[in-house]
């Protein structure tokens, strides 16, 4: 049984939950607490009592700490892969890559800790001299979604913590494995008590009470656009900041004069890897119709040598959707661009003979063809392996029927002419734009974040981050 962390202290939730292996539904990997609301703000006065400390620490202290939690995430990269490829159903490859960049994420914002800066200038009044510096914005709520459980809940702890502020933590339900381990080692990493609190719980309930608390300054949630919607409404009715990452429904637009190896391998990178379940997924592949056939064929005969089994297993492409409700969700997608009258060129059924040995959410992965921009499979976020390919004209309609959507979080294409890059890079209306580059997939010390339905508030990661988890001031001095 895996306990809440409020206070210092590990202690035990209203009930609890049993957290379910994705790749064989026998494997029960533990227990973990859930808290209810009165537990949600016993980790809210934690924070709040822990932040006058917290706020002062030296940027030593706060270095220290962090590169800590970093070196150790990076030393058990292997171990805590293969956690998170057991509750999320990540390959191990990939599950690891995510433990490596959380312990990067860390030491990065060790590093900040020590260099933030601030600005001297002299008054435009004689003998006034004007300081600009940053300080941490007081608590702050981390909600996050089980798709990245490790790298989302790092890029928002770290910063978090190294500006200053104190933290209440609410994982995401299906994932709170990942989020115990990075709690127990940041538990052992010398933070004063009640600096980091670990609250697993529903989210209806434990988010809510956290967005809802005037001593909560600030949320920085990640998660789906309706959760996203509601919460901003409730973060402006109390004049809390707020920072929302959302949604993608990213195109990838295939030129004729793409080098065919680069754009298939971004299409089947972004598009099926990680079982389709970023929000950074190429879901509309749009391709101009000198090269159409040859992408499609290219694509098809890639996905035919894809190997769809469990997550741990040796060897394994993809593993399964996270959980049954998401395996709902996909199959139904897939029926509905079938009834509006795509065509499925490829897969889009669960896997019967795997699920025999390992009782597991086997989807083996969809692509469409013969679609168009204005069908619901084009329109909303999947969250699945599924994507769909439109036939376009030339680069011109390319570029315009990749911005006709309401989101806008990376946007990539594939071409040889430094023209066409080019004014991609200047027209795509996302937040992220890919240049032979896969859609998914990103540095941790530049920015991160969409345009649109996507994202709202400012960016994360990088030095960027400093934006939402620092306040400014400006202080004037005449001596
Ligand atoms: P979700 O919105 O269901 O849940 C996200 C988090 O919000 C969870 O911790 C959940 O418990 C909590 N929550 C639920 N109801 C709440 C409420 N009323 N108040 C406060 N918190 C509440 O999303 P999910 O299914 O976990 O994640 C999938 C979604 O996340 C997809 O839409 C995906 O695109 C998005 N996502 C976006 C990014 C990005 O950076 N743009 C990254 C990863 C995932």
């Amino acid at each position: 049984m895996k306990h809440n962390f409020i206070g210092g202290v590990w202690v035990q939730g209203a009930r609890a939950v049993p957290n379910i292996n994705p790749s064989d539904q026998r494997d029960t990997i533990d227990h973990y607490a859930q808290a209810d609301s009165a537990q949600a703000r016993d980790a809210v006065d934690a924070a709040s009592q822990a932040f006058n400390a917290w706020s002062v620490s030296t940027p030593q202290q706060r270095f220290d700490v962090l590169d800590k939690v970093g070196s150790e995430l990076l030393a058990r990269r292997t171990e805590l892969g293969d956690l998170l490829a057991r509750e999320e159903g990540k390959t191990l490859p990939e599950a690891v890559g995510e433990v490596t960049r959380a312990g990067q994420i860390f030491k990065y914002f060790a590093g900040e800790a020590l260099r933030l800066s601030g600005d001297l200038l002299q008054s435009i009044r004689p003998g006034v001299s004007v300081e600009v510096t940053r300080e941490p914005i007081g608590v702050v709520g981390l909600i996050t979604p089980w798709n990245f459980p490790m790298a989302i809940p790092a890029w928002k702890i770290a910063p978090a913590l190294a500006y200053g502020n104190t933290v209440v933590f609410k994982p995401a339900e299906l994932v709170p494995g990942s989020a115990w381990a990075l709690t127990e080692i940041i538990s052992r990493s010398g933070l004063p008590a009640g600096s980091f609190n670990l609250v697993m719980g529903r989210g209806a309930e434990v988010g809510p009470t956290l967005v809802n608390d005037p001593r909560v300054a600030g949320i920085s949630f990640t998660g789906s656009v309706g959760t996203g919607q509601q919460l901003a409404q409730a973060c402006t009715a109390r004049g809390a900041k707020f920072q929302l990452e959302m949604g993608g429904k990213n195109p990838l637009v295939v030129l004729d004069d793409a080098d065919l190896d680069v754009a298939v391998n971004c299409a089947v990178q972004s598009a099926f890897y990680s079982t389709g379940q970023r929000c950074t997924a190429s879901s509309r592949l749009i391709v101009t119709q000198g090269i159409h056939e040859r992408f499609v064929d290219a694509v098809v005969d890639r996905m035919r040598s894809l190997k769809i089994a469990n997550a741990r297993g040796q060897g394994t492409d993809i593993g399964p959707v996270v959980d049954e409700r998401q395996l709902g969700i996909d199959l139904d997608y897939i029926r509905v661009a079938q009834a509006e009258g795509a065509k499925l060129a490829f897969g889009g059924h669960t896997m019967e003979c795997d699920q025999q040995d390992h009782p597991g959410f086997y989807l083996v992965p969809a692509l469409f063809t013969e679609t168009h921009n204005a069908m619901r499979i084009n329109r909303e976020e999947v969250f699945g392996p599924v994507a769909s390919v439109i036939r376009v004209r030339d680069y011109d309609d390319a570029l315009a029927t990749a911005n006709a959507t309401p989101f806008g979080l990376s946007s990539g294409i594939a071409t040889t002419s430094l023209k066409h890059a080019t004014h991609f890079k200047r027209h795509a209306q996302a937040g992220m734009v890919m240049v032979n580059v896969p859609t998914a997939g990103v540095d941790y010390h530049v920015p991160f974040g969409g345009r649109k339905g996507s994202s709202m508030g400012s960016r994360e990661q990088g030095r960027y981050a400093a934006e939402f988890f620092t306040t400014v001031k400006t202080a004037y001095t005449f001596c």
